[in-house]
Parts: structure tokens; C-alpha cells; sequence
């Protein structure tokens, strides 16, 4: 049956406006209607939006989904909390190298999945898995992954940014550069950040970008957690490379300091840094300089009660952070007035559904386009709790704080599949979404 959405303020036209949004049995916008029109007579449901502002899902384009102790149904589960309405997996190394690897992973998440889906191709780790990435492309994957972590020699990464530059797949990187990084004493508290400093980002950023210029090849810089590596990004768009970038909610809200209160909740990689590096980053997310907001999601193990919590050097590092990053970006980021509205739905919608090629589908709230919204209460305070089953709060940092703005419904192609309280569309739910790419 169709559906009208009425009563809300709608994100529409680089605005917040009120209309009322018609979706069809197919889940897609067939109409953006001015609230005063009487729509008594239409044969619909009817969804009452009163007092909320709408606005197109979050497309997370750097998420851990089946990986670690997170699965494809739990992780988008999380998501879709947290509005996100598509995903794009990252996958762990050498999964998706050839078509067939991608089918599998295809066939697993549709199995699986509460949210729509893309894949990323990799992670490559050796020359071999590059030989049929023309295969991962034809597929619909519209980003391949290295990890520098890996310690690939140059001339693999000068091979993986000649692939991105005639597959047309935009190569994605953890830049940073092992040689530069020493061993963690973890009996310091900044231990962790002192053996994993900015340097090895900024470096391992510079060699990428100078090959990608090099190339013609497009290129996307994971997480950028340092202020540099945003100027250095800054400096290689002004010369015309292809070059967007990502950053995450912890890298904007927290930094060293926090090692003296959370301990091993905050280790990832990159390390935290400094305050300094907070505002410069919000100051680059302002300016266009970094395009997206990912949440990295990683989640490691699922806490035990009934055992202690390992030792720091024992767990793997990563934050989960997927059912969070929209709500703690919207709070932290538009309520206290880091980022407009507009830029908001920028970076967690409309850039990265360009940049992975589904603009065509998601990214807006307009005609035609998949019905992925988000319906938010912008007033309503909430205290960060763990919410159950499939709750990821425990694992985080941000238990305990207070934001503003709370998802009353999360809907993917016109389904509603989170109600404000609980989950209420089966696993399997979500679609494969293929990148289209320009040549
Ligand atoms: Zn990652």
C-alpha cells in the first residue's frame, strides 16, 4: 500500500520545509506535496510526522559489518538505530577480489541484511588480489580497499592506484605507515597514541596522494584523524586530484585525554589526538576539505559479564560506533553549531551516495528517489544507553552522554524497519545497491 508521511519538516531543496512526502508500494518518492493540500481522499497510510524534521538516511561508507564478533544482521540491525539506511561493508582482506567472492558476500548480506548494502572490494594485501578487479567493478563495487597497516611495498600501491585509475573504482586507504610507528607501553596511559603518532598518517597520505595525482586515479583517505593530513588533502584538491575523504565521530569528539578516563575503549587505529586537531578537523568538515562522516564501525568482541575485560594489548582495536554516529553528529555537530544542517546531510547522506555512484537512488529527498528517511525529534534530549540485544553502546565511549535529537523512525524504500523502541523489519530486508561509476 502506499504511504503518506504528513506533518513533518521535510530536508528538501537544501532546506527544511513543510510537505507532505508520498511513497509508493515500491518504496520509492512519488511525490513532495504542499502540506496545506487536503490528501483526506487519498487511498494510502497514513504516518503522522508532527513536530519532526526529515531527512535522507545515512549512508555509512566505512563499516565493519561481517567482521569480528558483528554480523550482517546484528551490525545493520545497529544501524538502522542510529538512521542509517545503506552500508557499505568493508570486508576483511582478500573477500571480494573476483566476482565470484563478491556474489557470495552478495548472497550472504541479502540473506542477512535489515538495511540496503554495497560492497567494497579487498582488502589487498598482495598483487594477486588486483589481477581481477575489472571483475569486482563489472560487479558494482565502486571502492576497492588498502590497508598501509599490512605494510604493502610501493610497488603494490603504485599497482592498486593504476587499477582504481582505469577500473574507474575509487581506491580507499588506511593511510598510515608502519615503519613509523614504535611499540605501545601500555603501563603509560598515552602509551598508545605515543606509538601510533600523526606522523605515520601524514606520510603515508603525502606517498598516496602524489600517486594518485600521478595516476589521474580517484582516491578516498580513510578516517583522517589529523589536522595535517586534512591540509595535505586540502593542497591535492586545489591541484585538481581526485581526492575525498572521511573522518568519524571520535576523531571530531575525543581526544588523548580520553586515554585517562576510557583506557582500551578508545584504542583504534589511528590513535586519538589532540584538542587542536578536533577543531581544525571540524574546521576541514566545514570547508569541504573531508566529504564524509563514517562511523569505521568495528566491534572486536561482544563484552562478557561473567568475564573481566581483557587486557588493553589483547583487544583488537577499533569503536563501534554505527547506531550512534548520525545521533552524536547531529547533537555535537548542527545543535552546537560546528556544522549548518545543509552540511550535515551533506556528509552523512548526499556526498557519499555521489561518491559510490547511487545518487540516482539515495542521497535526497526528492521524486524518484528510494523513500531511505530519517525521522528525528530535534528537541528531544536522551542520555546514551545501551539499548539491548543489538545495541553496541556498551562497547563505547559515549555511554552516559546527554544529546539532543532522537530517531523516532528509520525507513528503507518506504518501510519502516525501526519504530523509535525496537526493529520491526525481518534480516533480509535489505537490497544490494551497485555503484555506477563514470567510465
Ligand atoms: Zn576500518
Amino acid at each position: 500500500m502506499a504511504l503518506l508521511i504528513k506533518n513533518g519538516k521535510v530536508w528538501a531543496e537544501n532546506e527544511l520545509r513543510d510537505l507532505s512526502i508520498l511513497i509508493n508500494e515500491e518504496g520509492i518518492i512519488t511525490g513532495l506535496l504542499d502540506a496545506q493540500i487536503d490528501m483526506s481522499e487519498l487511498d494510502c497510510e497514513v504516518m503522522d510526522a508532527a513536530g519532526s524534521w526529515i531527512f535522507p538516511g545515512g549512508i555509512d561508507i566505512h563499516a565493519h559489518i561481517q567482521d569480528g564478533a558483528e554480523t550482517f544482521c546484528s551490525g545493520t540491525r545497529a544501524a538502522a538505530r542510529g538512521g542509517i539506511t545503506t552500508v557499505l561493508d568493508m570486508p576483511p582482506f582478500k573477500t571480494t577480489t573476483n566476482r565470484k567472492q563478491c556474489l557470495t558476500r552478495r548472497e550472504w548480506a541479502e540473506r542477512e541484511c535489515v538495511t540496503d548494502f554495497g560492497l567494497t572490494g579487498g582488502i589487498v594485501i598482495d598483487r594477486e588480489d588486483l589481477f581481477q578487479m575489472n571483475e569486482v567493478a563489472e560487479f558494482g563495487v565502486g571502492q576497492f580497499k588498502v590497508f598501509m597497516l599490512s605494510d604493502p611495498p610501493v610497488d603494490l600501491l603504485w599497482e592498486a592506484v593504476k587499477t582504481a585509475a582505469h577500473t574507474g573504482m575509487r581506491l580507499t586507504v588506511h593511510m598510515e605507515e608502519p615503519a613509523l610507528l614504535g611499540k605501545v607501553n601500555w603501563d603509560d596511559p598515552l602509551g598508545f597514541p605515543k606509538a601510533n603518532p600523526p606522523v605515520a598518517e601524514n606520510v603515508a597520505t603525502a606517498k598516496m596522494l602524489e600517486m594518485a595525482r600521478a595516476a589521474g586515479a580517484p582516491i578516498h583517505v580513510c578516517h583522517v584523524s589529523s589536522a595535517r593530513t586534512a591540509e595535505l588533502i586540502d593542497i591535492y584538491k586545489a591541484w585538481g586530484t581526485d581526492v575525498s575523504a572521511e573522518t568519524t565521530p571520535h576523531y571530531l569528539l575525543l581526544n588523548e585525554e580520553e586515554f585517562f578516563v576510557q583506557g582500551d575503549r578508545v584504542v583504534a587505529t589511528p590513535a586519538l589526538r589532540t584538542k587542536t586537531d578536533n577543531e581544525l578537523l571540524w574546521q576541514a568538515l566545514r570547508d569541504g576539505v573531508i566529504d564524509v562522516v563514517i562511523s569505521d564501525h568495528f566491534l572486536g568482541a561482544l563484552p562478557d559479564p561473567e568475564k573481566p575485560r581483557p587486557a588493553p594489548q589483547d583487544a583488537e582495536p577499533g569503536i563501534a560506533g554505527l547506531e550512534l554516529s548520525l545521533p552524536l553528529l547531529f547533537s555535537k555537530g548542527v545543535k552546537s553549531g560546528e556544522i549548518s544542517m545543509k552540511r550535515f546531510v551533506e556528509v552523512t547522506s548526499t556526498a557519499p551516495a555521489k561518491l559510490l555512484g547511487m545518487d540516482a537512488r539515495k542521497g535526497r529527498i526528492a521524486t524518484g528517489a528510494d523513500a531511505d528517511l530519517v525521522i528525528l525529534d530535534p528537541l528531544k534530549t536522551w542520555r546514551v544507553k545501551d539499548f539491548g540485544s543489538d545495541s553496541r553502546v556498551s562497547t563505547l565511549p559515549y555511554e552516559g552522554w546527554e544529546l539532543q535529537g532522537y530517531v523516532d523512525a528509520t525507513l528503507v524504500r518506504g518501510r519502516r524497519i525501526w519504530n523509535g523502541k525496537e526493529i520491526i523489519a525481518d534480516c533480509g530486508w535489505g537490497e544490494y545497491i551497485p555503484a555506477k561509476r563514470s567510465h
